[in-house]
């Protein structure tokens, strides 16, 4: 359990509008006087970026709440949502975080990372080949390392108390990994980080997003995860499509028994 007297400040670092409100809710409620931080060179493309951002200020007009706001870039520095550099970036930084992994503490590795994953990717480095680091929740280290870091590292330079985030609230993020990566940042940056298990409040989050009319995104925000949402939505509905095919061409051959047993 975290210690922050009640009225101090805290930076919630904001993922999204839907994924802050329990959040918010919940560290108000604990006494903490909250702003938000929209920090998020993960969201591509640039369109999508500028949706979630509008969400993200229709947030923080409903709930009174203060919002920080971090130019539209896709990497921290540049001046506007790029796919390439971001995917690029990711190729460079992920095996740079595995390695710090696997050197600092023993077992962190199969613990952090979806087993199969991050022992083929750390693996594959040593032995010199590539490394899966594109993999969904491999390469989500340096999404999150980017994102802890900017946020403690704002957090320490405005004087708040901690901080915390917004990704801990869905049960779609790796969240001991983000835990993981937020405790370093906190570290690296003299500043405590917050921790709540906000997952608790997954369903009231939906439905109080639904209430206030906010966007809800369809994937978690790189091209990557964009294109694996598709993939899975394109199999359900082929998936759909074929059961209904199989009942149709049952009801069918029942309606042929019915008319030879008929004699029509
Ligand atoms: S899947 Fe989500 S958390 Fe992982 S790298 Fe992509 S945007 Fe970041």
């Amino acid at each position: 359990m975290n210690l922050v007297p009640r009225g101090a400040r805290i930076l919630l670092h904001a993922c999204c509008g839907p994924c802050s409100l329990m959040p918010v809710r919940h560290l108000r409620g604990e006494g903490l006087d909250v702003t938000a931080y929209f920090f998020n060179p993960n969201i591509h493309p640039a369109d999508e970026y500028e949706r979630r951002r509008v969400a993200m200020r229709q947030v923080g007009e409903m709930l009174d709440l203060p919002v920080l706001f971090e130019p539209q870039s896709s990497l921290p520095g540049a001046s506007a949502v790029d796919v390439a550099a971001w995917v690029g970036a990711l190729e460079m930084e992920v095996p740079r975080c595995l390695a710090g992994y696997e050197s600092d503490r023993e077992g962190e590795m199969t613990r952090l990372f979806p087993a199969q994953a991050g022992e083929r990717a750390s693996s594959e480095q040593r032995e010199g080949g590539k490394p899966d680091v594109l993999r969904e929740g491999v390469r989500c280290v340096w999404c999150y390392r980017v994102r802890m870091e900017a946020s403690a590292r704002l957090a320490k330079a405005r004087g708040f108390a901690a901080f915390s985030s917004s990704l801990l609230y869905s049960r779609y993020q790796h969240h001991e990994l983000i835990v993981a990566e937020a405790e370093r940042a906190a570290r690296l940056f003299k500043v405590p980080f917050f921790y709540r298990d906000f997952r608790t409040y997954w369903q009231q989050g939906i439905d109080y997003s639904r209430e206030l009319g906010i966007y809800r995104q369809k994937w978690c925000g790189c091209i990557l995860s964009r294109t694996e949402a598709e993939a899975r939505k394109k199999q359900r509905e082929e998936r759909r499509a074929a059961l209904r095919a199989a009942r149709r061409a049952e009801h069918e051959a029942n309606a042929a028994r019915k008319r030879g047993r008929a004699g029509i």
